[in-house]
C-alpha cells in the first residue's frame, strides 16, 4: 500500500518591536534573568494590559506581504492552562477572530512550482523561560521573555513533502527578513516551526491521524524529523496499528521523535475573549499606510534580477534570498555594472567565506564596493582570475583593498606584450626539441609551452596574451630573439 504525506506547519515568528506587547517592558535579549518585567507582564492582580500599537503595525505587514484579508474587528483570547513560565496562567492569544486568514506563499520544489495556503496570522505573547539545572533537582524561571509578541503563522495542510517544508519555511523566513519584523533567528528561538505531520493512502482525500513535531530548531532538523515521522508512522499502520494523536519531539542526538504527551485539543484551554482588552478595530487607512509601506518583497526581488539583469533564474534566487545580500549585489553593480561576473563572485567565493565563517552578509569582511574593485581589475585584464582568488582572500584575512594587495604583491596581470614575448623567446629557446617538433607538426605541445611561460611568470601573464603570443613566435622565424 503507497501512503502519501500530509503536513501543515505552525511557525512562530518573535515581533521585533522595542517593548513588549501588552506593557512598555523592554524586549531585549539577553538582559539579566526577571529584570525587564512589570506587573503587566509578570500579571499581577489588577494590572491592565494595553495593547502595543506597533505589534499591530508589524503583523498588518505580514499581512498584507502574503495575500491575508484582514479582520476589520478582531479580537484577544485567553488560552488557559498552568505552567511555571505563565504567571497569569492564561496566556493572552488571538482565537476565534484572529488579524488576518487565507492568505498564501508560494514556493518551488525541484523546480515545480507550488502554492501553500496560509490558514490565518494571529498575534500573542510569549511565555517565560524554564532553565533545568542537570546536576541537581532544580528549575529556574526567567520572566523577561513574558509578553514579548509573536505572531503565529498557521499554513493549511498543502505540504506534500520534508523538501517542500523546508522550502516554505525558508520562503516564509525571508518575507520576515525583508519585512524588517523579525530576525528569523532558529537558533535564539525567534523563529520556531512545529509540524502538524499525517499519512493518508495515496489518492485519498481523508486525512489521517496527525502528530505535532515540536522542537525544531534548524530547517535541516524540520526536514529530517518530519521524514522520521512518515515513515514512523507508515511502520504503525502497515504493522496494523493505528496512529496515535501526540505531541513528539524531535531528538537530535538520537535522529528519531520521541512522544511528549497526548495532544491537547482547543476545548482544552477553555478559551474566552479576555475582558481586560477591547476588541481591535482596523479601518482602511490603517491598512493603506501599512500597505504603502511594504518593500519590495523577495519574489518581486527575484523577477526584478532576471528581467532587469538578465541573470539566471538560479542567481536571481540565491542573491534575493536575503535581503542585505541583495542589497549588497546592488551596491557592487553601482561600481562594476556587470551583473553576472558580480554574481559569480558573490556565490562562489564570498558565501563560501561567510558560511565557512558561519557570519551574516553585514558583517562580511569584504565590503560590497572592494569586492566590485576587485572584479573590474579581473575585468580589466590587470589581474588574472587565479590570482584573484587568492587576493580575495587576503582581502578577507587582511581587510585590506585588491589594490593595495596588488601592488604590495607586485601581483599585478602581466599584459605587456614585451614583457610577455621575452619570457616567451626565454622558453623556446630552453626547449629547442619541443620547438622544432611543435613546428614539425606536433601542435599538442601548445599546452606545454603555456604552462612553461605562465611557471616562469609565477602565473601572473595574460592566459590569452601568452597563447597569442606563442602561436606567433612559433609561426615565425626559428630564430629567438628576431622578433625583438
Ligand atoms: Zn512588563
Amino acid at each position: 500500500m503507497e501512503f502519501e504525506p500530509v503536513i501543515g506547519l505552525e511557525v512562530h515568528a518573535q515581533l521585533k518591536t522595542r517593548t513588549k506587547i501588552f506593557c512598555g517592558c523592554s524586549t531585549q535579549f539577553g538582559a539579566a534573568p526577571n529584570t525587564q518585567t512589570c506587573p503587566v507582564c509578570l500579571g499581577l492582580p489588577g494590572a491592565l494590559p494595553v495593547l502595543n500599537r506597533t505589534v499591530v503595525d508589524f503583523t498588518l505587514r505580514m499581512a498584507l506581504a502574503t495575500g491575508c484579508t484582514v479582520a476589520r474587528e478582531s479580537r484577544f483570547a485567553r488560552k488557559n492552562y498552568f505552567y511555571p513560565d505563565l504567571p497569569k496562567g492564561y496566556q493572552i492569544s488571538q482565537y476565534e477572530l484572529p488579524i488576518a486568514e487565507h492568505g498564501h506563499i508560494d514556493i518551488a520544489v525541484d523546480g515545480r512550482p507550488q502554492r501553500i495556503r496560509i490558514r490565518r496570522i494571529h498575534m500573542e505573547e510569549d511565555a517565560g523561560k524554564l532553565t533545568h539545572d542537570p546536576h541537581r533537582p532544580v528549575s529556574r524561571v526567567d520572566l523577561n521573555r513574558t509578553g514579548v509578541p509573536l505572531i503565529e503563522i498557521v499554513s493549511e495542510p498543502d505540504i506534500d513533502s520534508p523538501a517542500a517544508a523546508g522550502a516554505y519555511l525558508r520562503q516564509l523566513r525571508s518575507v520576515v527578513r525583508y519585512l524588517g519584523i523579525c530576525d528569523g533567528n532558529l537558533e535564539e528561538g525567534s523563529f520556531r516551526c512545529d509540524a502538524n505531520v499525517s499519512i493518508r493512502p495515496k489518492g485519498s482525500s481523508g486525512l489521517g491521524t496527525r502528530t505535532e513535531l515540536k522542537n525544531l530548531n534548524s530547517f535541516r532538523f524540520v526536514e529530517k524529523a518530519i521524514e522520521y515521522e512518515i515513515n514512523r508512522q507508515k511502520d504503525v499502520l502497515l504493522d496494523g496499528g493505528a496512529v496515535v494523536q501526540e505531541t513528539r519531539l524531535w531528538d537530535q542526538s538520537r535522529n528519531q521523535t520521541v512522544s511528549m504527551r497526548g495532544k491537547e485539543e482547543a476545548h482544552d484551554y477553555r478559551y474566552f475573549p479576555d475582558p481586560d482588552l477591547l476588541p481591535l478595530v482596523i479601518d482602511e487607512d490603517w491598512i493603506g499606510r501599512v500597505r504603502r509601506s511594504l518593500p519590495e518583497l523577495p519574489d518581486a526581488r527575484r523577477a526584478r534580477f532576471v528581467e532587469q539583469y538578465g541573470l539566471p533564474a538560479y542567481d536571481a534566487g540565491v542573491l534575493t534570498t536575503d535581503r542585505e545580500l541583495a542589497d549588497y549585489f546592488e551596491k557592487c553593480l553601482t561600481i562594476f555594472p556587470q551583473p553576472k561576473p558580480v554574481s559569480n563572485w558573490i556565490m562562489g567565493s564570498l558565501l563560501g567565506l561567510l558560511n565557512a565563517r558561519d557570519i551574516a552578509i553585514d558583517q562580511s569582511p569584504v565590503p560590497a564596493a572592494e569586492l566590485a574593485e576587485l572584479v573590474k581589475l579581473v575585468d580589466e585584464g590587470a589581474l588574472s582570475g587565479r590570482i584573484a582568488k587568492t587576493v580575495f582572500d587576503e582581502m578577507a584575512a587582511s581587510g585590506k583593498t585588491a589594490r593595495a594587495i596588488v601592488q604590495e604583491k607586485g601581483l599585478a596581470q602581466i599584459s605587456d606584450a614585451l614583457a610577455i614575448e621575452s619570457v616567451v623567446h626565454e622558453v623556446l629557446a630552453q626547449n629547442p626539441a619541443e620547438a622544432d617538433a611543435y613546428r614539425g607538426g606536433k601542435t599538442k605541445l601548445m599546452g606545454f609551452f603555456v604552462g612553461e611561460v605562465m611557471k616562469a611568470t609565477r602565473g601572473q601573464a595574460n592566459p590569452k596574451a601568452v597563447n597569442e603570443l606563442l602561436r606567433k613566435v612559433l609561426a615565425g622565424s626559428s630564430s629567438p630573439r628576431s622578433s625583438l
